[in-house]
Parts: structure tokens; sequence; C-alpha cells
């Protein structure tokens, strides 16, 4: 047990988080569901923030990364934690802004962003856009002209470091639809680009190497390479960066293949970052840059869980058990997307041991619709709750009406009590946006 510990199983030998109990969620707010644990979220912001605050002088923001969660309650939480957040749609953006978020302290992404999202964003005071292509820079000092206002933006660059989860690479030129590379001129041209925009403001650059990653070097990695372009072009354009924004990715444990690690942790890992961007400004001598840092993942990535109902079981001898749930690839496509893996565990029955193997199916009319393949349980009956942990991130906010299922609900557990952050979905939400042409009423 550690300090971030949201999952135990109480003395019912049920499954509890945030010191609620998982069954009598079940029963009260209904299945599928998703369960946050608050004080995860809280302490996770803060170990970020206070690592910015006490090794660098609190130079820095942490902006959660809001693509793994999006939903009003979450902005309000980071806003209260004194946290920025990141955008990549006007959707994401208008939901930020409808939770009271202050539009300065969002920055937006994205590689190829609407016309309409810029201009909404722009229209409402966004505090940075991370720049992705000449013509959204083109578009942008238009935009920024036409009202009179100067843009604040980054480039997002691609410093040649990529990260998968326990190694990284480094590329001379890394095929991505995004950023400008730094090895090969890319990104000096849009630099040189940028600053002969009269309605823009240059801060400076953002990359953003991966994510699940868990070694430190390739963060450091990356941020070495791109302090050495801050200090490359001052040298030739005489413009000195004053915003590094070092994107996520940050690990978090999925089954025991992974790490669990703890609060300490994760405040190393900004640590060793930060470490590097103040050497190599030494080195350069540069002044140390307002530092960014974007995590998603490992801020909502573990605080969440997804209650079920075990429906149909359907052994096959010899081939595989399939324990169906009420839920799926709807809620949780991850597995179906990249073959993801959980842990799942039953929540009524938290203490009996694993007993057998059997793969995790939704159900949708989709024979790649299972949440996971495999996996150890006792002898599931119909009837159980089934949770699979670390749902976090990454599910809610990819959750789709797939076969019109509906979109399940969201509960944010706090000293042990829930309430909806998200409602539950009915089938009038389904129909909402169907329009039936006159013609077809008899
Ligand atoms: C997805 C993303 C993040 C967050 O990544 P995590 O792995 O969830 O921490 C941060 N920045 C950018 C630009 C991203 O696209």
């Amino acid at each position: 047990m550690n300090e971030r510990e949201t999952l135990k199983i109480n003395g019912l030998g049920h499954l509890e988080i945030g010191g609620a109990d998982a069954v009598d969620l079940a029963k009260k707010f209904g299945t599928p569901l998703y369960v946050f644990d608050e004080a995860h979220i809280r302490n996770m912001m803060r170990v970020y923030k206070k690592t910015i605050d006490e090794e660098y002088d609190g130079n820095g923001l942490v902006l959660y990364a809001s693509k793994a969660f999006s939903c009003k309650a979450i902005y309000a939480i980071a806003n209260e934690e004194s946290v920025g957040v990141d955008v990549v749609s006007g959707g994401e953006f208008y939901t930020a802004l409808s939770a009271g978020f202050p539009a300065d302290k969002i920055y937006m992404h994205g590689n190829n962003k609407l016309l309409r999202e810029l201009e909404f964003a722009v229209d409402n005071g966004i505090g940075n856009i991370v720049v992705d292509s000449y013509s959204e820079a083109d578009v942008l000092d238009e935009l920024a002209g036409k009202r009179g206002i100067k843009q604040n933006v980054l480039i997002r660059t691609n410093p040649g470091v990529e990260a998968h989860t326990h190694a990284f690479v480094q590329t001379a030129r890394t095929d991505s639809k995004f950023g400008f590379s730094i090895n090969d001129g890319a990104a000096e041209e849009m630099t040189k680009h940028i600053l002969s925009k009269k309605n823009l403001v240059l801060k400076g650059y953002h990359c953003h190497i991966g994510s699940q990653i868990f070694e430190k070097q390739s963060f450091v990695l990356a941020a070495e390479k791109v302090m050495d372009f801050i200090a490359k072009m001052k040298k030739s354009s005489g413009f000195e960066a004053t915003e590094l924004n070092i994107g996520g990715g940050f690990g978090v444990w999925y089954t025991d293949e992974d790490p669990k690690l703890k609060l300490s942790d994760y405040a190393d890992y900004l640590k060793a970052l930060i470490g590097a961007v103040k050497s190599k400004a030494k080195e350069h001598k540069l002044n140390n840059p307002y530092l960014l840092i974007e995590p998603g993942r490992s801020i909502v990535g573990e605080a969440g869980i997804t209650l079920y109902t075990v429906g149909a079981i359907k052994d096959i001898p010899g081939i595989k058990k399939y324990v169906a749930i009420d839920g799926g690839m709807f809620d949780n496509p991850r597995y179906a997307l990249y073959q993801s893996k959980y842990t799942v565990l039953l929540a009524d029955r938290a203490n009996e041991k694993n007993t057998e193997r059997v793969t995790i199916a939704g159900k949708c009319c989709e024979s790649g619709d299972v949440i996971a393949v495999d996996v150890p349980l006792p002898e599931a009956k119909t009837g159980n709750i089934l949770a699979v942990l670390t749902t976090g991130a990454y599910n809610y906010s990819m959750a789709s009406n797939y076969n019109r299922n509906f979109i399940p609900a969201a509960v944010l557990v706090k000293d042990g009590k829930a309430e909806y952050i998200v409602k539950p979905q009915t089938y009038e939400d389904i129909v909402r946006n169907d329009v039936l042409p006159e013609r077809f009423k008899k």
C-alpha cells in the first residue's frame, strides 16, 4: 500500500475505491459505471505542481492533458488545484469554459485545428495555441489581426526521440503527423515563419514524445534536444524561447507487467527533466524557460475503474471461456484499438483466489469486442460485479454509442461518497439528434 492507493478490499470481501464499496456503487448507480477517486486525481496534480514549485522556483505550469478524461468536473478540479489544461478540440475547450476554467490557462493542440475551432479559441481568449502547420499559422495570424490582438503561440516540434513504454529510439526524422522536425531544419523554418507574423507572439516550443513511458532517460533526452535547439535558434535568429512545453506521457500501472509507481517516482521523473533543462540552460547561457508539462494518463488513469455486471458465460472447452459483461468496446475501445491489457477482478468476491483464465467479452455485435483476453479470475457467475482497473484515462473520453448502447455514467468518489459527474444516458439521448424527414411520416 502506498499513499496513492485508491483500491482496497474491505471486510465484506468487496472492492473499495476511495473508501466507497464498489458493490454498493453498482447497486445504487447501476452498471456499467465509471468510478473515479477524487483524492487520487488531486494527489497526482499536486505532486507535479509541488515538484515544479520546489525544484524550479514555481517557474512553470502543470497542464492536465484533458483528452485523457474530459467532463466539466475534471476541469473544476484542475482549476482548484491551480493546474492549467490542454485541449485538442473546440469541444474540449467548450467543456473547460463551461466549467468556469480560465481561458488564459488553456493550451490548444491539434495537427489540423479547424477554422471554427481557432476562431472560437481566439474569441474566448485562449492562452496559447500550439501551432502545428503553416496554414494554421497563417489563419491564426489573420484571425488575431482582424481582432486587433496578439496571439501567444508555441511551435510543436519533433525532437527525434520516440518513446515506447520501456524503451525509446532516436530517429533522424520521425514519421509523424505531428510537429516540425528539429533534426531536418523544419522546426527552424517554422520559427522564422512565425517570427515574420505580425499578430503572433512566439513563446517557445512544445514536444510530446509518446505515452505510457517509464523510461526516465527519454524525457531527459527530449528536453535536452529541445534546449539545444533553443540555443541554436538564439544564435541563428536572435530569438530566445521563453517557454518550453515537454508534453506528457508518464506511465501508469495496468497489469503486473507495469511498475507500480509511487508519488515520489512521478516527482523523480519531473526532477530528472528539470535537471536536464537547468543544466542545458547553463551550458548554453540561456534563461531557464517557463516549463510546462502535460500529464494526462498519469493523473486520471489509476484513479478510475469501470464496474460491470456479469451476464452470459460461454465455455468453449479447450478453446476459451467467455465472460460477457453489460459494457464493451463502446465504453472501453482500448483493447480493440491497441490490444491494451487490463487487470480485472470480481468486486463482490474480491478475496477469492483466481481459478481460471477467461476472456471478458462486451455486448457489441463485433467479435473483436473484448476488454481483456485470457485473464485470471475466480469462476464468475451471472450477476457478479466485475471491475476493470485503471480505466480512468482514455475510456470515457473514447466511448461511443456504437450499437446505440448508452455511454455509461461516471461518478466521483470523495471521502467514501459518490456523486454523478456524468449522468446516465437515456433512449431519448440516443435519438436526440436524429431527424426523420416529413416524407417518412405517414
Ligand atoms: C496525449 C497527449 C498528452 C498526454 O499524454 P499522456 O500519455 O496521457 O500523459 C500530452 N500532450 C499532448 C500533445 C498529447 O497529445
